[in-house]
């Protein structure tokens, strides 16, 4: 079974350390938040994760399934079932989101297990329908004039042909109007199973209302600094953060 452990991780960014040390124990079948005001390093542990050049690990790991994704460059840790929806999708000029999604889609499967042209294009068709997508995206380059909703149910798109193992989603909810949230928590939710685990990054619990966290997570200033269950959720976004740094005597 799916078993991804952060543990220790510490990161910075052109010498200044932001991660802290996080732990967090992902089991296949859960769905873990992570909460936090807005500065306190939850782009950075996504950044960190995916192995962006910008950000240096310092300390620590994150395994999945035993193996340490930290020792692995970034397409090797797609390939070991990590998929990412950053908070700001890159855009590439020249390269159609089709192009881009069926060799993503081949990277992860590996070599002489590649996916046939037509059964690709029609499992894409039948997922940009899911996700209410027009179909003319699909031949668009990756991301370009996208609109900050279409960005969003693009990384969906790709979640979904991907097959991950573990599933990390910054502030996938950033940008989109209710129907479109419902669309895209619907795409998340059709892919909870117990193979597979999901970390859910958000400011907001909006989102949460639509995708039900089993663990919620409060990081501040480059820490998990309280866990709990959904409660954990509602009270934040009745109280705001205030309490917590009370609680643990954060002063900013
Ligand atoms: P969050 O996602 O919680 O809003 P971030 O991880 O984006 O927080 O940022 C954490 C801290 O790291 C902030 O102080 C931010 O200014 C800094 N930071 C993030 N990315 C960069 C970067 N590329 N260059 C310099 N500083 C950065
Ligand atoms: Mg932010
Ligand atoms: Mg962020």
């Amino acid at each position: 079974a799916t078993h991804f452990v952060i543990e220790g991780l510490k990161a910075s960014i052109e010498d200044k350390e932001i991660l802290k040390g996080i732990n967090i124990e992902i089991k296949g079948g859960e769905v873990h938040a992570i909460m936090g005001p807005n500065g306190t390093g939850k782009s950075t542990l996504a950044s960190a994760l995916m192995g962006h050049p910008k950000y240096e690990v310092t300390e620590g790991t994150a395994t999945l399934d035993g193996e340490d994704l930290m020792e692995m460059d970034t397409d090797e840790r797609a390939r070991a079932g990590l998929f990412l929806a950053m908070q700001y999708p890159s855009e590439i000029a020249g390269v159609t989101n089709s192009d881009f999604l069926r060799s993503a889609i081949n990277a992860r499967r590996g070599e002489g297990n590649e996916i046939s042209l037509i059964k690709f294009i029609r499992q894409m068709e039948a997922k940009m329908k899911e996700l209410d997508m027009n179909p003319e995206f699909a031949h668009r380059y990756l991301n370009e004039g996208f609109s900050g909703g279409e960005k969003k149910r693009n990384e969906i798109l790709q979640m979904l042909m991907l097959d991950p193992k573990i599933v990390v989603l910054d502030e996938i909810d950033s940008g989109l109007d209710i129907d479109a949230l419902k669309i895209v928590a619907a795409g998340v939710n059709s892919m909870r199973s117990e193979e597979r685990g999901f970390l859910i990054i958000t400011h907001y619990q909006r989102l949460l209302n639509y995708i039900k966290p089993d663990f919620v997570h409060v990081m501040m200033q480059g820490r998990i600094v309280k866990s709990g269950g959904p409660e954990l959720a509602e009270r934040l976004e009745n109280e705001g953060y205030d309490w917590v740094k009370e609680e643990l005597g954060i002063v900013d």
